[in-house]
């Protein structure tokens, strides 16, 4: 598989995208934001599965429910460049991914099934994932000294045994964990910890006899349904069938999730971030401090344009990153350079705005505080910032050998 298509479907008549954006805008205005304030953000006090039923049932209802799927599974098979404003609109509030269906990890999973599962496995986990009838969960990280940043020191085994597989190993940090129905396992099936390569992917129901999901680890944000949650497998056995394309080949797949899930993690947070820098200048434009607004004083000035620039160009470097996925290029170095500065920048502008609001910015009072606990973590999941900064400079080092032996 050198190129994919992250298109899920081309339809001779392409959504009119702007339209969606405005449409996906006013229901998280109007319907899911109220929710989000009335519970500062918290979704397990707002309901937890019962808000996500609610919420999808109410987007279902205006033809916004998983705009990215498949257009046979109910989606409208959106690309990545034009999911990217959609995706943004949704970030407004933190619960509006989960509205739409599109919250990490079922929007990933959503994407790799749509890419890499059978005819089979689509009807039995892609098409209930759309519909919202189930949720999700990835497993890849382990706790240590096993695979977190470096996923070649998987340690999950999964070893042949009579018409299947059995699975055996532990994962953390595993989001939506508690109540999903079903599990994406990454495990070992060739080589040693420490070697390259040699990882599948498993589809597992949750109720399987040998799966355990344990403690929720106690994290800062608290905007994802079902927690980052450790899970045990303990002679996991799943069928031939439960094999996710090709044995020895999960890795590759993993790249399929996990460059497009990164680009529309920095979609939903670019949106939150929107909000808290709105929130913010109206805040600056209406108090008044040393004989002016403070929005009219230098420093502060220097925040909202600071703020500006910093979301002007994660916009952009975005827009580069989705136009590379969907020419069908693996984009891994658009990806990792979206990533990283999309994570970064996205923490500066909360941060700032935070700033610029004062007592309030740290308080309930506004959704500044509860916006950075939320896009904090983003720098470490989907690959921490400096993982991605090694992989760029090495690229960059390789492309500059290839041109000067050539
Ligand atoms: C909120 C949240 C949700 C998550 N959801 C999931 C999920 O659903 N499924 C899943 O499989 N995983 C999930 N993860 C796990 C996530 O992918 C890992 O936390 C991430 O890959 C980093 O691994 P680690 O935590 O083991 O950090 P470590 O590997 O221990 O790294 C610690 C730090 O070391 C530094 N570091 C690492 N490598 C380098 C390097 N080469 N050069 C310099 N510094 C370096 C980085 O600063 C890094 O943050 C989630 C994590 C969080 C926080």
């Amino acid at each position: 598989m050198s190129s994919v298509d992250h298109s899920p479907a081309r339809t001779s008549s392409r959504p009119d995208v702007g339209a969606l954006t405005a449409h996906t805008l006013a229901f998280v205005r109007d319907v899911v934001l109220p929710v989000e304030e009335e519970f500062d953000g918290d979704v397990t006090a707002a309901g937890g599965d019962e808000l996500r039923r609610l919420l999808q049932g109410a987007a279902r209802e205006r033809g916004l429910l998983a705009p990215h799927a498949p257009p046979e599974y109910g989606g409208l098979g959106l690309s990545m460049s034009e999911r990217a404003r959609v995706f943004e609109a949704a970030g407004h509030s933190l619960f509006g991914g989960m509205a739409i269906n599109a919250a990490a990890p079922d929007e990933g999973n959503i994407h790799l099934l749509a890419h890499v599962a059978s005819q089979d496995q689509r009807d039995a986990y892609l098409a209930p994932l759309v519909e919202g009838q189930v949720r999700s969960a990835f497993a890849m990280t382990e706790p240590a000294p096993d695979a977190g940043s470096d996923p070649t020191a998987l340690s999950t085994t999964a070893t042949r045994v009579p018409g299947g597989w059995r699975i055996d190993g532990r994962k953390t940090f595993i989001t939506g964990a508690n109540g999903a129905g079903f599990f994406i396992i990454m495990a070992r099936t060739r080589g040693e910890i420490g070697e390259r390569g040699g990882g599948t992917m498993f589809l597992a129901p949750a109720a399987s006899e040998g799966l355990a999901v344990g403690r929720h680890v106690p994290t800062m944000d608290r905007s994802m349904v079902g927690g980052h949650c450790e899970v045990e497998f303990d002679g996991l056995v799943v069928p031939e069938e439960a094999v996710l394309g090709e044995v020895d080949e999960g890795f590759r797949y993993a790249q399929v999730r996990l460059g497009p899930a990164r680009m529309t993690h920095v979609m939903r947070w670019l949106g939150a971030a929107v909000r808290a820098h709105e929130v913010a200048v109206e805040q600056a434009a209406g108090r008044r401090a040393f004989g002016s607004t403070i929005a009219d004083l230098g420093m502060a000035q220097q925040m909202i344009a600071d703020n500006e620039i910093d979301l002007a160009a994660t916009r952009a470097l975005l827009d580069v990153a989705c136009a590379a996925l969907d020419a069908g290029s693996p984009a891994s170095q658009e990806t990792s350079i979206a990533k990283t500065f999309g994570g970064e920048a996205i923490g500066r502008v909360v941060d700032r705005a935070m700033q610029l609001c004062g007592g309030l910015g740290v308080s309930a009072d506004l959704p500044v505080a509860r916006i950075a606990r939320e896009v904090r973590p983003f720098r470490v999941y989907d690959g921490p910032s400096e993982v991605h900064r090694l992989a760029i400079a090495r690229r960059a080092v390789k492309a500059a050998r290839s041109r000067t032996s050539s």
